[in-house]
């Protein structure tokens, strides 16, 4: 594809000030073309185009835009390879894991909502035989999404397919680090035959287009998902003026492992809950708790199977680590580590920017580093790093760990590894986390609820949340008999 440009009203556009923003390839840290730094002139052009599209699409039957939601799945489907290496190019993930996990996923995205779009139901509450309430649930109007880089198109179809499903149009402001899926995206949908001015697409910087959309009078929703910060900001300017808010934020989330759980399976998952996508998924677990009976062997087997892990150009089929997505985050990322050896860490393997030599030679990466002798209380423990670093830490009592794992601002995810039903429940139930899962990690079912607690998030995401989240209910009382 070439350069990455607008979708407003169905048209590819520029910035209306004609200026850009320059994109990086993570993998070489070379130019890779540009992206429009739009401004608040295009978020009103955008929501202009979405609120003259808002009346026909709201009123088109579901099963109508359910065929239209499931032609840019198969749109999206058929361009699968060229997306998955682009989403590659662009964020420096593992080929292997867009073509895997992003693209396909995006694809279910669009797939279940369609579904979902013919399957909304609503309540009624019968009051004794002489009333009947009725809920419906009307679309909300122009509602924007605010996504994050770590998963590109992914998130993005996360958000946009539940709000189309249900009939709201859309501006959508994609991460300025990672832009190239969602202009893809823009052209599949209209190809697909979804109307211009349904789903708009603005590019540019977070405090430009995101607080602008933010802040229109004319959105009805934001949907959001990124940092902690940046959720706050956006509360702070869509707060006051009423528009509804789902905000899915960052994550410090811990695994733990008991000295009675099948431990090969938990050392192999917590490789893969530590390090995929170099760290950069918002559920990966970078707190290792390990009974202490265990501790010894689950942190030899994490050490070994952490230094086999595949570095190298995230565009050969077999690598296992890519890049880190910027230059800004590799320093952050390199500051921690610093920082944890200031706190007293061990660093156990990894520790420093990786060498991955021929076309990848000047590239963003970062081995992928376990640490311990850390307490839980430090700040490489307490803080998001959202990279390759995970930490170690032995416990020796339920009590104990517990209060480790809720002594973060965080509550997204968490992985619980052990045999005994009876405590996974009772240690599942008492975790401060909105996902927590046993025995495993990851494992997605679409309609459950997706988010998380304390700081990391605000509402759902998901099934049936996603579908209240972008509706707007509305009783109506039906009295049957009598005045
Ligand atoms: P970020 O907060 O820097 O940016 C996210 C989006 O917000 C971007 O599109 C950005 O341009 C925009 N933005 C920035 N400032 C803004 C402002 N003032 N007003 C409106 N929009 C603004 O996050 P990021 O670095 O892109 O992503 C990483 C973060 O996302 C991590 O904290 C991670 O935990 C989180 N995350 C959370 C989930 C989840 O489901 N909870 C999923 C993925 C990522």
């Amino acid at each position: 594809m070439d350069g990455v440009l607008n979708v407003i009203d169905g048209r590819e556009v520029p910035a209306r000030s004609g200026a850009t923003l320059p994109n990086w390839e993570p993998a070489t840290a070379a130019p890779l073309g540009t992206l429009p730094d739009s401004d608040a002139t295009d978020v009103a052009e955008a929501v202009a185009a979405a609120r003259r599209a808002l009346p026909a699409w709201s009123a088109t039957p579901a099963p109508v835009r359910s065929r239209v939601l499931r032609k840019i799945a198969d749109g999206l489907r058929q361009a699968l390879p060229a997306l998955a290496r682009a989403e590659s190019v662009d964020s420096g993930k593992p080929i292997s894991v867009s073509t895997e996990v992003d693209i396909p996923r995006a694809i279910l995205n669009f797939e279940f909502f369609a579904d979902a779009a013919t399957q909304l139901a609503s309540e009624c509450h019968p009051m004794d035989g002489h009333a009947l309430n009725v809920t419906l649930r009307h679309p909300l109007g122009v509602v924007g999404t605010i996504s994050p880089w770590n998963l590109p198109l992914y998130l993005l179809t996360w958000k946009v397919a539940p709000a189309l499903a249900v009939g709201n149009t859309v501006v959508a402001k994609p991460s300025e680090v990672t832009p190239v899926t969602a202009h893809w995206l823009g052209r599949i949908a209209l190809e697909a035959g979804l109307p211009p001015g349904v789903l708009n697409i603005v590019h540019g910087l977070g405090p430009k287009v995101g607080d602008a959309l933010s802040r229109h009078p004319e959105v009805k929703a934001i949907s959001f998902t990124g940092s902690t910060r940046t959720g706050a900001e956006i509360a702070g300017t869509a707060g006051p003026l009423f528009k509804k808010l789902s905000l899915e934020m960052g994550g410090k989330n811990p695994v733990v492992i008991f000295a009675d759980a099948d431990l090969d399976a938990a050392i192999a998952t917590t490789v893969r809950s530590s390090f995929s996508n170099q760290g950069q998924i918002c559920l990966c677990c970078p707190r290792i708790f390990v009974e202490r009976s265990a501790y010894a062997r689950v942190r030899d087997a994490l050490v070994e199977q952490t230094r086999a892990l595949r570095m190298g150009d995230p565009l050969l089929p077999g690598t296992e680590q890519g890049a880190v997505v910027s230059r800004a985050h590799l320093d952050k990322v390199l500051g921690y580590i610093t920082l944890a050896r200031e706190e007293g860490g061990r660093i156990l393997t990894g520790g420093k920017r990786a060498e991955v030599g021929g076309r990848c030679r000047e590239g963003w990466f970062i081995e992928p580093t376990l640490i311990e002798g850390l307490g839980q209380e430090c700040r490489t423990n307490q803080e998001e790093i959202f990279g390759p670093v995970a930490a170690l830490m032995p416990f020796d009592s339920e009590e104990e760990v517990l209060r480790a794992c809720n002594s973060v601002r965080y509550g997204l995810a968490a992985s619980v590894w052990t045999r005994d039903l009876v405590r996974a429940h009772r240690f599942s139930a008492a975790l401060e986390s909105g996902i927590v899962w046993v025995n495993t990690w990851m494992l997605r079912d679409l309609r459950t609820p997706f988010g998380g607690m304390k700081d990391s998030g605000v509402g759902r995401e998901g099934g049936q949340e996603a579908l209240r989240f972008f509706t707007e209910p509305q009783n109506v009382c039906i009295h049957l008999a009598g005045g």
